[in-house]
């Protein structure tokens, strides 16, 4: 990649780790600020990605007289009003970071979500090769996260966005055939199997299916408690939590996952109730071949933490989650039961 760039004056900055920290990120404003940056470039995974859209972000925060801190942008959810313009090599389909303006930093155990439109990468390059390279860890969380942020804008009620929900539905089914290949040693090689998680990954959150419809998110933001306080894997909390949510809110996403179960894994038989077990239980299968936990005592994690997460989601005021906002603290104390 440096070839690419012998035309163009560039410095390196290096050390983004995965959930990217306010403490690291900010280090770079020396860079920006001495050198005269006028670009970045974000080479790697999600959390670079994430991270360098908060660096080009904070290289113009301003602030106040009294407060010119750019953990503001977060913490007071402040519009941001410019930035560096940024674009993305990446080396880790998951988040689809490279193709929307959303970013999550974390700062003394508080994972904060943030979104522009000014910090969308203004071009992605996306080679499924550079992925051969990753760990099993690596990609069972890619296809993990990938699949619940389609849920998330999928798995609520119906409003007729035939299109939004067959583009969803593609996904699902696609991310459910490939994404074990990509562990299995006699397919785990094969480039088409990465570039169609890879592609997945990317069009899960790049706002096409989001457009229009109902979204949930409960999963991600009691998923993001879990990873500021206990330190999991983002796709970790996803897939503990998403089950869970699935059987708490069944009443509500009635339709949707009777169509879900009909349409992603073709369950014909059986009344109404059981088929949208059949399909749980499926979800639930299938991020186990992905390797990933589904239950918090998978995690070390019992009853006893619960109190901690709900004083968290109360303490950042998510206390009316999912797409009819009735999930409350008691619901996602609920969901959290329902985990264990
Ligand atoms: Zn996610």
């Amino acid at each position: 990649m440096s070839d690419a760039l012998t035309a163009h004056t560039w410095f390196e900055f290096s050390g983004i780790e995965p959930n990217p920290t306010y403490d690291t990120l900010i280090k770079a404003q020396a860079i920006i600020k001495s050198e005269n940056i006028d670009y970045l470039l974000a080479v790697g995974g999600g959390s670079v990605v994430d991270g360098a859209k908060f660096i080009a972000a904070a290289a113009f925060y301003e602030g106040d007289n009294e407060d010119n801190d750019p953990w503001n942008i977060l913490a007071k959810r402040q519009t941001i009003t410019k930035a560096l313009p940024l674009s993305a090599i990446l080396t880790l389909p998951a988040t689809g970071s490279e193709s929307n303006g959303n970013f999550v930093v974390t700062r003394h155990g508080n994972k904060l979500p943030c979104s522009s439109p000014l910090v969308r990468p203004l071009f992605a390059v996306l080679d499924p090769s550079v992925t051969l390279s990753l760990s099993d860890r690596q990609i069972g969380n890619g296809v993990v996260d990938a699949f619940v942020h389609t849920i998330e804008q999928y798995l609520t009620y119906s409003v007729n966005g035939k299109v939004q929900d067959r583009f969803s539905e593609g996904i699902l089914q696609t991310l459910i055939e490939e994404g074990p290949k990509a562990l299995l040693p006699a397919t785990k090689e094969n480039l088409d199997v990465r570039a169609n998680i890879m592609w997945s990954a990317t069009m899960a959150l790049n706002g096409l299916i989001g457009a229009g419809v109902p979204q949930d998110w409960s999963t991600h933001m009691i998923g993001h408690e879990l990873t500021g306080a206990f330190g999991i894997d983002h796709a970790r909390t996803l897939s503990i939590v998403l089950p869970a949510v699935m059987k708490v809110c069944r009443e509500q996403k009635h339709e949707k996952l009777l169509q879900y179960a009909t349409r992603v894994w073709q369950i014909n038989e059986g009344d109404d109730s059981n088929r949208i077990d059949q399909a749980i239980l499926l979800t639930e299968q299938f991020f186990e071949q992905m390797l990933v936990p589904t239950r918090l005592s998978d995690v070390n994690l019992g009853s006893d933490d619960i109190d901690l997460i709900i004083e968290r989601l109360q303490q950042r005021g998510m206390t009316a989650l999912g797409e009819k906002r009735n999930i409350t603290l008691a619901v996602s104390r609920e969901i959290l039961t329902q985990a264990l």
